[in-house]
């Protein structure tokens, strides 16, 4: 779509393990996609690793960011991390509400909501994971699902606000596996999360707004996904890790 430009990141959860090594793909993503200006790009390491990437980014046209934020500005949140410290440390991207922090620490959609505010408050761009489970899609109430995520995440904010932020849909079940949801069946979630957007802020907000697709994108389904009316770009995870790879899906984006 003209009106939007692509958007491809990656999280690097805690694949990369050893600070050295994120700083050297770092190094090597710069080299290979760190000119591209025709797509947006992100990456996001473990935190003990936002300094050195950004480092190694900050010449080039790659944004680096969080995956993850405290729900508070300071305090008594012992081994939380604090927005403004993200900030200082040159984040543009905060991801939010990912499947595996909602699955394995219990973060809530009223945590995403005061995560997205705290971001924006910052001045950094929430990425807002919104995605069905499994179960979700067996009961066929994916719908809802995605709905009410929806809701949590975009209440109260503004028009300007609105503009900003990243939606990132990711169904559960189609994270980690072979292969990714089907270009249709993607598309149709994106057209449905749109018309939400633009049931509750209109439709000028609902043509800007960017809507990425992750779970097992590869470079082989990158074209298929990216051709989509409403796939905004692309949210990578495993093929992300390869400097190679992450060329190949910005490149087809
Ligand atoms: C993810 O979990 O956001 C993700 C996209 O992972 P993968 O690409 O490895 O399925």
């Amino acid at each position: 779509n003209f009106m939007r430009k692509p958007l491809v990141g990656t999280s690097w959860k805690m694949h990369i393990h050893s600070i050295y090594r994120g700083e050297a793909l770092a190094e090597a993503m710069h080299r290979s996609v760190g000119h591209i200006e025709a797509v947006d790009m992100f990456v996001l390491p473990t935190f003990p690793l936002i300094s050195k990437v950004a480092n190694k980014l900050k010449s080039g046209n790659i944004k680096w960011g969080a995956q993850n934020i405290c729900i508070a500005e300071s305090g008594a949140f012992t081994g939380e991390v604090p927005p403004l410290s993200l900030k200082e440390l040159g984040c543009s991207y905060i991801e939010i509400g990912h499947a595996e922090r909602r699955a394995m620490f219990g973060e809530t959609d009223k945590d995403v909501y005061k995560k997205i505010r705290l971001s924006l408050e910052y001045d950094m761009t929430p990425v807002i994971c919104i995605g069905e489970t499994e179960e979700d899609k067996r009961e066929h109430v994916g719908n809802v699902r995605v709905h009410t995520q929806i809701l949590w995440a975009l209440n109260g904010l503004q028009i300007e606000e609105m503009k900003k932020i990243i939606l990132a849909y990711e169904p559960v079940w189609a994270i980690g596996q072979a292969e990714a949801a089907s270009a249709d069946y993607v598309e149709n979630i994106h057209g449905y999360i749109r018309s939400i957007v633009e049931k509750e802020y209109g439709k000028d907000v609902a043509q800007e707004i960017r809507i990425i697709y992750g779970g097992s994108v590869s470079p082989d389904n990158t074209g298929p996904l990216t051709k989509q009316e409403n796939v905004d770009g692309l949210f990578v995870g495993r093929f992300g890790l390869s400097s190679e790879n992450f060329y190949q899906i910005v490149k087809t984006t």
